[in-house]
């Protein structure tokens, strides 16, 4: 059987944000919500201290609080251990946001992209709008929609729904990596059946000793984190050359 986990490289993420945009145009979610976020915080003591990094994103935990307290089964397990969200049977209770310890679970206040359908200029006497934008693109809802992301959740999820990271299951089922996993410039995100030994996480998970956050709590997280960032291991260049 197929169990999906993720392992972040602390070694390796730089911190740069690159997984985050990606996930926003790969998953169209709107402003205010990012289904994959970082934790930044200040490590040391002055005057030698440094941000540490640590990417987040649903935990895709096997014992899932926000899927077992969720009155519809809006929230469930799918294929490969996948924590799944239907906007078709979510009646908007906030349950699962209550319940996942994690805050990775967004409630969408507005209409997604809203700001789009306006038809008067941004900008005063400006020649655009954002809707004669939106027209000229033949496009909805925003400009840079993914129409990929509509093979197993609608592109936009409506106002009054929760929404959350899906391990890009859309991309997995093409067999293609989640989307931060493939945009990350530091290769700092590793991805694949937790099931498998020969699978790349396994051997990682074997080879270092991994942490998950929040594991005394016992929802079995599907994101390990291994190592942590040490400056002096790296070579030092200038500009990237030796
Ligand atoms: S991290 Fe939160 S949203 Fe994701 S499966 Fe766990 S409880 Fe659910
Ligand atoms: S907000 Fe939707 S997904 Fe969350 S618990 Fe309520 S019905 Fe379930």
């Amino acid at each position: 059987m197929t169990r999906y986990a993720m392992v972040i490289d602390h070694q390796r993420c730089v911190g740069c944000g690159g997984c985050i945009i990606a996930c926003k145009n790969e998953n169209n979610t709107p402003e205010g919500i990012s289904w994959s976020n970082k934790i930044t915080e200040t490590v040391g003591t002055f005057p030698n201290v440094r941000f540490h990094y640590t990417p987040t994103l649903c935990n895709h935990c096997e014992n899932a609080p926000c899927v077992q307290g969720c009155p519809t089964q809006a929230m469930h397990k799918a294929e490969g251990g996948i924590t799944m969200h239907d906007p078709d049977k979510c009646i908007g209770c906030k349950y699962c946001m209550f319940n996942c310890p994690y805050g990775v679970i967004y409630f969408n206040w507005r209409d997604p992209f809203s700001q789009q359908n306006k038809q008067g200029e941004l900008i005063p006497n400006c020649t655009s709008s954002p809707a004669a934008d939106l027209a000229k693109l033949k496009t909805q809802g925003t400009p840079f929609l993914n129409p990929d992301r509509d093979a197993t959740l609608p592109g936009l999820r409506p106002r009054g729904v929760v929404e959350k990271c899906t391990f890009c299951d859309h991309r997995l089922k093409k067999g293609q990596l989640p989307y931060c996993v493939e945009a990350c410039p530091a290769d700092a995100r590793i991805f694949g059946d937790l099931d498998d030994p020969e699978s790349e996480v396994s051997k990682l998970l074997g080879k270092y000793r991994p942490y998950r956050l929040k594991e005394e709590l016992g929802t079995e997280p599907k994101i390990f984190y291994i190592r942590s960032f040490n400056p002096g291991t790296y070579i030092q260049t200038k500009g990237g050359l030796k």
